[in-house]
C-alpha cells in the first residue's frame, strides 16, 4: 500500500470512529492528516458523512495552496481550520473538526472542563476556546484558531463546535471521543449533585501515566475491530419476516 492510500485509510477510519462517538452531524464535519514528507492534507471531502467514508471521499490537498481550497470540488467550507493549524504547529499531524452535542453545548456556555474521571485527565493542560461565532473559512480566520488553541489538544468554538487536534491520527481520534465523553459525564454529574473534582498535580501524573503510545494503538485496534463488526457487513436492506 503506498503511503497516499495509507492516510486514506486512516482519515476513512477515523471518520466512522468519531461518527459512532458524538461527532456525526449528518454530512458535516472532517477530519484530516499530514504528511510532511510531500505537505499534502488528506482531507474528508464535502458530500458524504463521517459515518460513511471510504478512502476515495479522502482529498490530497497542497498545504500552501490556498487558492485550490476555493476552487477544488468538494472541498469543505472550513478546511482552513485544517490547513492553518499545520502551518502553525509543526507537531500536529492529525485535525478532527465537528459539532458533537456536548461538547458544543459547554462551547456555548461560561463552564469549563472539571477533573472528574479518566477521561478528563488528557485535558488537565486544559481546553482552549475561541469564543467569536463565525464560521472559519478564510486563512487569517483558520490562522486565529491555531494560535487560540495553543499548545492544548482542543479548542471549543464558540457556540459552534470543537477542533481537536494531535500528533497523528490515532492521538487526534483518542483526544477527539475523549473530550466528548468527558464532557458527557460531567454534564450527567452535574445534574446528579455537587462535583467532586480530583487534584489537578494528581490528574496530570494519572494522565502521563495512562495516556501513551501504546494505549493510543489499542484503542486504534479496538475501534478498528468495532467496524468490522458492526460496519461493512450489514446489508443496506434487511428483511423482517
Ligand atoms: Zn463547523
Amino acid at each position: 500500500m503506498t503511503a497516499d492510500s495509507y492516510l486514506k485509510e486512516q482519515v476513512a477510519v477515523a471518520s466512522r470512529v468519531i461518527a459512532r462517538e458524538g461527532y456525526a452531524d449528518l454530512t458535516l464535519g472532517h477530519v484530516s492528516v499530514f504528511d510532511p514528507d510531500t505537505e499534502t492534507v488528506y482531507i474528508k471531502r464535502k458530500g458524504p458523512g463521517l459515518h460513511e467514508i471510504e478512502p476515495a471521499d479522502v482529498l490530497a490537498h497542497p498545504l500552501y495552496d490556498d487558492a485550490a481550497l476555493k476552487t477544488t470540488p468538494h472541498m469543505h467550507f472550513e478546511a482552513v481550520l485544517h490547513t492553518e493549524m499545520y502551518k502553525l504547529r509543526p507537531g500536529v499531524g492529525a485535525v478532527v473538526h465537528s459539532h458533537p452535542p456536548y461538547s458544543t453545548a459547554m462551547s456555548a456556555t461560561n463552564a469549563s472542563l472539571r477533573m472528574l474521571n479518566h477521561d478528563s485527565l488528557l485535558f488537565a493542560d486544559g481546553v482552549a476556546r475561541f469564543d467569536e461565532f463565525r464560521l472559519i473559512t478564510e486563512p487569517l480566520e483558520g490562522r486565529e484558531v491555531a494560535e487560540a488553541i495553543g499548545d492544548c489538544r482542543a479548542v471549543l468554538l464558540g457556540n459552534h463546535g470543537v477542533v481537536v487536534v494531535g500528533p497523528s491520527i490515532g492521538w487526534a481520534t483518542l483526544a477527539a471521543v475523549t473530550l466528548e465523553r468527558a464532557i458527557r459525564i460531567q454534564t450527567i454529574a452535574t445534574s446528579l449533585g455537587d462535583l467532586r473534582e480530583l487534584p489537578l498535580e494528581a490528574a496530570r501524573e494519572y494522565a502521563a501515566t495512562k495516556y501513551k503510545d501504546a494505549y493510543v494503538e489499542e484503542y486504534w485496534a479496538g475501534w478498528v475491530r468495532n467496524l468490522r463488526v458492526n460496519g461493512p457487513s450489514v446489508p443496506r436492506q434487511v428483511a423482517f419476516d
